[in-house]
């Protein structure tokens, strides 16, 4: 039989029961890290009152269902790290980002935010700051970037970046919903831009301090998910979306320590970065998958095989901004990291090669 022709819209049906009385309780959306590098989650039922990570109760799941353990013994727990309101359902429910550990009492092979809070704790005293750059393709149902011409391509960039107006950008809506969705959430988002390539979008994260980089990177990246899965988009945070003539996609790191932040602070920035070209190699290995196609040296990028840097020069691996450079302090800009990395791997190896390992 045919179902009923509605006369109100999904969304408006769906408010109807999203206003109503949860009668003392809280749903409570447990969030993890899988084995590719995705969001998962799932909520479940707990008294409505504050909640810190230490008083939240550990969950589990099916780790052979994310690829993050065996059938045989497939319980992995998630251990509760960070708090923020929900913006879908609104207060009091609240998001839980959380940690997986496995059933012997070690980290999850997947979990790299344990071994990166533990460098942050070490070198606490440094103060520091990072800052990064989501840079992000949104795709349709055929896997192609929204706007694109079925067969074809869009004119060449040029018109995009920063763009505004009708041909120029697209999706603006789910910039704009993830925006506001990661201010409620008390995410520290500190702006958006349209990207070089059409339908490619950024937004930054920071400053923040030490492991609050992963955090709020990590969650800002389900946000977005959730965001762009109501309006029937899919993310690609793949490092080239496009083969050809067009920009990939990256994760600019920007950093910080106390002492570049203060008068004098370019000597420290300097020999930061001597210290980053040591260890080119080790950084590139965790700074993600498929990069080689992105760092090319073309397409503001530098070439993979080389550590380079220089001053508002965005074809090097490092740049320190002109306006820093003008001050004599301040921080640089990591420009290797893929769109894809994960921000525990690469805050954690930035940490380790400026400051040294935890003893
Ligand atoms: P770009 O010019 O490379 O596009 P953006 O404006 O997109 O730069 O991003 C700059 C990033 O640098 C922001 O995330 C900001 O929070 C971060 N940032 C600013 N000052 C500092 C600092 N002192 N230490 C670390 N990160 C910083
Ligand atoms: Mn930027
Ligand atoms: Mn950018
Ligand atoms: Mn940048």
């Amino acid at each position: 039989m045919a179902r009923l022709q509605a006369n109100t819209s999904r969304t408006e049906t769906l408010m109807k029961y999203m206003n109503l009385d949860q009668k003392g309780t809280l749903m409570a959306e447990y969030i993890w890290i899988d084995s590719a590098g995705n969001t998962r989650s799932k909520s479940r039922t707990l008294a409505a009152k504050e909640y810190t990570p230490d008083t939240l109760p550990t969950w589990n799941f099916d780790g052979s269902s994310t690829g993050q353990a065996p059938a045989g013994n497939s319980d992995v727990y998630l251990k509760p790290i960070a708090v923020f309101p929900d913006p879908f359902t609104q207060s009091p429910n609240i998001l839980v980002l959380t940690e997986c550990w496995d059933a012997d009492g070690t980290p999850n092979k997947y979990n790299y935010r344990h071994e990166c809070a533990k460098i942050m704790e070490f070198h606490k005293e440094k103060k520091p700051w990072f800052g990064l750059e989501q840079e992000y393709t949104l795709l349709g149902d055929d896997d192609r970037p929204f706007g694109w011409p079925k067969g074809g391509f869009p004119a060449p960039q040029f018109q995009y970046y920063c763009g505004v107006g009708f041909g120029n950008v697209v999706q603006r809506d789910i910039v704009l919903a993830h925006y506001k969705a990661c201010l409620y959430a008390g995410v520290k988002i500190s702006g958006t831009n349209a990207e070089v390539m059409p339908a490619q979008w950024e937004y930054q994260v920071g400053p923040c301090e030490g492991i609050e980089m992963g955090d709020h990177l990590w969650l800002s990246r389900f946000l977005l998910n959730r965001v762009a899965e109501d309006f029937g988009a899919k993310v690609s945070v793949h490092p080239k979306p496009m083969p050809g003539d067009w920009n990939g996609a990256g994760l600019h790191s920007n950093f910080s320590t106390q002492e570049m932040r203060e008068e004098g602070g370019m000597e420290h920035i300097e020999a930061a970065i001597k210290k980053l070209e040591g260890r080119h190699l080790e950084h590139i290995a965790v700074y993600g998958e498929d990069n080689e196609k992105r760092l090319t040296g073309h397409h503001e990028t530098g070439a993979i095989d080389q550590f380079t840097w220089g001053v508002a020069t965005r074809g090097a691996s490092i740049r320190i901004p002109r306006e820093v450079a003008a001050k004599g302090y301040g921080y640089f800009e990591d420009r290797r990291p893929a769109s894809n990395a994960d921000p525990y791997r690469i805050t954690n190896a930035i940490m380790v090669s400026c400051c040294g390992d935890a003893e």
